[in-house]
């Protein structure tokens, strides 16, 4: 259930995340007008640079859409959930404003794709707020498409895709255009219902002469055959680079009697300076500038209306040249309305960005899922024998031993010894804390795995000293020793605060090594069933089944524990068997014939084999031989 409503909350967010980056990245001069708008109903003006806004118009929709990715493929789970978090933290309170002062009618969160009411919008990141903060929680719920190994691509991939979609659209003009003056827009409509008094997008469109403020709206749309429209919101500030372009498409225009206007909201002195710079010849009329940068995101931009239609749009960096305007326009195919390019740009971004993606996805679990195969069949050859799926394992317990320098030279001569000679059973060492980063570097951890010798009951915070599950996890290591009876008895670690710890491991992806085992006294008393029985119930006996298999139990009995006295192969099977018992009664016989149950105390190469040899001994938890190669080695051979 909780996986499932996680799952859901992060299709949800990120979702919305990618539609709301990719809207923007597609039109990010867009996103520039609305941030201008923004600032000025914050009375911040002209605060910032256009050229600062857009790239952070560029940079905010790289980073919605590259988010919503990540949470998609669960990449970085805890960090993106933290962000996407942090990121509705904020937004929320600064939509209730929205909703109550209403500067703005539109939040523009979506571009002009979806247009949502300011309520609809607060109401919007509440549910959205409510998402992250489950994703939040349990982040490592969230299940992955591709595996870590292999996220780099999605990384890389995904930002490289939304910047080239930024870059292009801001090159040429949006590759999806959701305004009321998209190709294949009928104007003379538009301007129709408007005239009868419906509501219509188009109200603030009109044309006037600027030398004599003549009103021709109708005239032009009315014209019969073509009409381009030369769209410049502010002269001042429009490119001239292609100015000898513009004119010759307007010889062109003249030639074939088209009409050709020059659209601006700039006054007279915007263009006498732009005749003057350019040698326009062609006339110019006044439009609202906020229409003209609707019908246009390009200063100065070109559109080609047919019989009142809109057939073509072009950036001033994608003109139609003398190689395309060869005859008259109804001979050449940019003068007929193109196919629907909103279909044909979707078949580029799925052929683009999705295929690729879930080429990679399926590649990916393929890959998994074979290796998974050849593990399963590798271990199945391994304990054939024995027909048990459970690992055998040697742990090394270095405890409060060696410095740096000696255990890092230690860790080297193991790692070269079994990489060398590669060992029957998996091994594990666990170090000191301050082992653990240096030696994680050079470890090769398909041979040896790494683990701590203990961590905190807390996850974070004023516990001076501590190390957390979270800390250690971050060394590298993948194991941690927990239950020890040294930490029981000289730190007073209880079951309850073990179970915590436990848990923190757990969530920390640690893989945890349970240390249970009775007393001399409790022995001798005839209570070492009954002990290992309250010690497993009371910190490990509360997990799930699947969390519980991930444990790997290790009796030491402490009356053997560093003192030379070993249990005999016997007695340890005899409360192996117990163990796995109560762990059959507790998790059923399936778990309990896979839960690993290692020994430990005392054991050494010599007592090793016999030990090993029991039916319920899977290894050993080694303490003092451990911290010399040869003596460690020698134990590990006791499954060759
Ligand atoms: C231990 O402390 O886990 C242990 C088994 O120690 P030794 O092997 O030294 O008895």
């Amino acid at each position: 259930m909780k996986k499932t409503i996680v799952n859901l909350c992060r299709l949800l967010l990120g979702v919305v995340f990618i539609l709301s980056g990719f809207v923007k990245a597609v039109d990010p001069l867009g996103t520039l007008y609305k941030m201008q708008d923004y600032l000025l109903a914050m009375h911040l003006g002209k605060w910032l640079p256009d050229m600062a806004l857009l790239a952070f118009a560029v940079g905010l929709a790289a980073l919605e859409f590259c988010l919503g990715i990540f949470l998609l493929f669960a990449i970085r789970r805890r960090a993106t959930s933290r962000v996407i978090a942090v990121i509705l933290s904020i937004m929320t309170p600064l939509t209730l404003w929205l909703a109550l002062a209403n500067p703005i009618s539109d939040c523009g969160c979506f571009g002009d794709a979806l247009v949502l009411t300011n309520w609809q919008t607060f109401w919007k990141n509440i549910i959205l707020l409510a998402a992250a903060i489950t994703v939040v929680k349990w982040p490592l719920e969230m299940f992955r498409f591709v595996s870590k190994s292999n996220q780099w691509i999605v990384i890389n991939y995904s930002m490289l895709f939304i910047l080239v979609i930024s870059g292009w659209s801001l090159y040429d003009r949006p590759q999806f255009d959701f305004r009321p003056y998209q190709e294949g827009t009928d104007l003379r409509k538009g301007w129709t219902q408007m005239m009868e008094g419906n509501e219509s997008p188009y109200a603030d469109f009109f044309i006037e002469k600027a030398d004599d403020g003549e009103d021709i709206t109708e005239q032009v749309l009315n014209n019969e055959g073509y009409t381009f429209l030369l769209v410049a919101p502010w002269l001042e500030k429009a490119d001239d680079s292609q100015l000898d372009l513009i004119n010759q498409i307007y010889e062109y225009a003249k030639d074939n009697g088209y009409l050709f206007y020059g659209l601006t909201a700039s006054g007279e002195t915007g263009i006498n300076r732009w005749r003057d710079i350019t040698g326009a010849e062609y006339p110019f009329c006044l439009t609202d500038g906020t229409t003209l940068k609707t019908i246009i995101r390009s200063n100065p931009g070109l559109l080609l209306l047919k019989d009142g239609t809109v057939i073509r749009k072009w950036s001033h960096n994608r003109l139609p040249n003398e190689y395309d305007l060869t005859s008259p326009l109804d001979e050449l195919e940019i003068g007929q309305a193109p196919d629907n390019t909103t279909t044909r740009h979707i078949v580029e971004v799925m052929l683009w960005f999705v295929l690729p993606l879930a080429i990679l996805s399926v590649t990916d679990r393929l890959w998994m899922w074979t290796k998974w195969i050849r593990k399963q069949h590798n271990s199945n050859c391994i304990y054939k024998k024995e027909t048990k799926m459970r690992k055998k394992i040697v742990a090394g317990n270095w405890k409060m031993n060696m410095n740096l320098q000696d255990g890092v030279a230690l860790a080297k001569e193991l790692n070269e010894t079994l990489k060398a000679e590669k060992p029957n059973c998996g091994v594990v060492i666990c170090t000191p804390f301050i082992h653990l980063a240096s030696i994680a570097q050079f470890l090769d951890q398909n041979i040896i795995g790494l683990g701590a010798e203990n961590c905190a009951d807390k996850e974070k915070g004023a516990f001076t000293g501590e190390v957390s599950a979270e800390m250690v996890k971050s060394t590298g290591a993948q194991y941690v020793i927990l239950g020890h009876s040294e930490r029981r008895e000289y730190y007073k670690e209880t079951p309850e605060i073990l179970k915590e710890k436990v848990l923190l491991a757990q969530k920390n992806d640690l893989k945890v090594i349970f240390c249970i085992g009775e007393s001399l006294e409790e022995r001798e008393a005839g209570k070492q069933n009954e002990v290992v029985k309250a010690e497993l119930e009371g910190s490990v006996f509360n997990l799930s089944e699947e969390d519980f298999r991930k444990i790997v139990i290790a009796y030491e009995p402490i009356w053997a524990i560093g003192t030379g006295k070993t249990a005999t192969a016997e007695q340890a099977e005899e409360i192996h068997a117990y163990i796995r018992s109560i762990i059959a009664e507790k998790y059923g016989q399936a778990v309990a014939d896979d839960t690993t149950i290692l020994y430990g105390g005392s054991c050494k190469a010599s007592n090793a084999p016999e030990l090993f040899a029991k039916p319920d001994i899977d290894g050993g938890l080694i303490g003092g031989a451990s911290l010399k190669a040869a003596d460690f080695k020698g134990i590990i051979d006791a499954f060759k």
